[in-house]
C-alpha cells in the first residue's frame, strides 16, 4: 500500500493528535515535529500520549511515520554555541525519536553563514559525527534533505550531501529526504528528466539512501533556489510530474509526505488541500469524495474551457506574470489558485453552497487534468 500522509500537529496529546489530524485526510502515513519547529522547547517524553497513539494509528492503517528536526538548529555554524547547541538538542531529539518508535528523523543539513561551502560540509559532517556516536543505543537515523539551495544552505547538490555523508564514519546511519520543490529549486529537472534526476542520484549518493520524499508543489521556477511550497498542481512542478515521482519503482514503498500550505482568503480557519492531494496520488478521489465531487470537478473543466484556460497554461503563466512584471504583481498579487478560485465563484461555475475549502478541494481535483478525469 501507498504510503502517504502529511505534516501534522504534534501539540496538545502528542502522538493521539498528530493520528487524529493524519486520519482527517485519510492519510497512510505522517510526519510531525516534536515541539515548535522554530524552536527547542519540547515536552517530556511521558505526555507524548505515545501508547495510545501507537494503537490509534494501527487501527487507522497509519503505518511508518517520520520525525522532521526543527530547522532553526544549524550543524554548519562556526560559532561554537550555535554548534554545541544543534548537536545536543539533535542528540535529544534522535533519542525522543527512538523514544515514539520512528526509524528516520529529517534534518536539514546546515548553512555555512560567513564561511565556505566547504567549510559547511565539514562541520555538519563534524556534528553529525558527535550525534551518531551519543546516540548508537537508538534505532534511528538521520535523513539529510535535498535543500533549494537558499542563502548559504547546504545539500543544494547531490555532491554537496555525498561529501557529508563520506565524512561521516557511522554513516550506515544517515539516510536522504528528497523534496520535489527543493530539487526543483536546486535546478534539477523533475518535471521533463526524473528517471535521468533518479540516475544521476544513485550515482552521486545511491537510491537505498533515499528513506523518505517530501511532497510539494513550488511556486517558482527550476533553479530558483527559494524554496516555497505550494499545493500539488498549482506550481512550476504540476500534478502529473508529481504523480510521476509517487510511481517511480526506485521510490516504491518509501513515505511521501506533503508539506503544502493552505492557498486562500480564509487562512487559520480552513485545512490545507492534503485531504485532496492524498485522495489524487493514491487514485481513490471517486471513493474519498464521491461522484457529485467528480461532477463538480467536470463542471469546472468545461467552465474553464469555455474561458480558453488551459488549467497548465494558466498556473504557468501567473507565475511567470507574477515574477516577472512587478507592476502587474503591485496589480494583482493573486496566485493562480487564487484567480481560479475568484473566476469560478464570479461565475458560479459551482452549483451548491460549498466553504473555500471544498472549492480549493475540487480545483485541486481540476489541476490534475483532464486526463486524470478520464481515468477515474
Ligand atoms: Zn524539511
Amino acid at each position: 500500500m501507498l504510503k502517504i500522509g502529511s505534516h501534522v500537529s504534534f501539540s496538545d496529546k502528542g502522538l493521539l493528535t498528530a493520528t487524529d489530524e493524519a486520519k482527517s485526510y485519510g492519510s497512510s502515513s505522517f510526519m510531525i515535529y516534536t515541539g515548535a519547529p522554530q524552536n527547542t522547547r519540547r515536552k517530556p517524553i511521558e505526555s507524548l500520549y505515545i501508547p495510545e497513539g501507537k494503537e490509534a494509528m494501527t487501527a487507522a492503517g497509519i503505518g511508518e511515520i517520520v520525525v522532521h528536526a526543527p530547522y532553526i538548529v544549524n550543524l554548519g555554524s562556526y560559532k561554537e554555541d550555535t554548534f554545541e547547541l544543534a548537536v545536543n538538542f539533535l542528540q535529544e531529539e534522535v533519542r525522543r525519536t527512538d523514544a515514539i518508535g520512528v526509524n528516520n528523523i529529517v534534518l536539514h543539513p546546515g548553512a555555512y553563514t560567513d564561511k565556505d561551502a566547504e567549510y559547511g560540509i565539514a562541520r555538519i559532517a563534524e556534528g553529525l559525527n558527535e550525534v551518531l556516536e551519543a546516540t548508537k543505543h537508538t534505532n534511528v537515523n538521520i535523513a539529510l534533505e535535498t535543500m533549494a539551495g537558499k542563502g548559504t544552505e547546504i545539500g543544494r547538490s547531490f555532491e554537496e550531501l555525498a561529501a557529508i555523508i563520506e565524512r561521516v564514519h557511522d554513516n550506515g546511519r544517515i539516510t536522504i529526504c528528497l523534496d520535489t520543490c527543493h530539487v526543483h529549486d536546486a535546478g534539477y529537472d523533475i518535471v521533463d528528466d526524473l528517471d535521468g534526476v533518479l540516475k544521476s542520484f544513485d550515482s552521486v549518493i545511491g537510491l537505498d539512501r533515499i528513506a523518505v520524499v517530501h511532497l510539494n508543489d513550488s511556486k517558482n521556477p527550476r533553479g530558483a533556489g527559494k524554496d516555497r511550497h505550494t499545493p500539488i498542481g498549482s506550481g512550476w512542478i504540476g500534478y502529473d510530474a508529481i504523480n510521476n515521482v509517487v510511481s517511480h519503482p526506485a521510490l516504491a514503498g518509501k513515505p511521501f509526505i506533503l508539506e503544502t500550505p493552505w492557498i486562500g482568503k480564509n487562512a487559520g480557519k480552513e485545512r490545507p488541500m492534503y485531504e485532496a492531494e492524498i485522495a489524487l496520488l493514491r487514485g481513490d478521489v471517486d471513493v474519498r469524495f464521491g461522484g457529485e465531487f467528480l461532477e463538480d470537478v467536470e463542471r469546472l473543466h468545461h467552465f474553464f474551457g469555455k474561458q480558453d484556460i488551459d488549467h497548465r497554461a494558466f498556473v504557468l503563466n501567473t507565475w511567470e506574470l507574477l515574477k516577472s512584471d512587478a507592476k502587474a504583481r503591485k496589480a494583482d498579487p493573486r496566485e493562480p489558485l487564487e484567480r481560479l478560485y475568484d473566476l469560478a465563484m464570479e461565475h458560479r461555475a459551482l452549483s451548491g453552497d460549498y466553504s473555500e475549502e471544498a472549492v480549493n478541494q475540487r480545483l485541486t481535483a481540476y489541476l490534475a487534468g483532464r486526463e486524470w478525469l478520464a481515468k477515474v
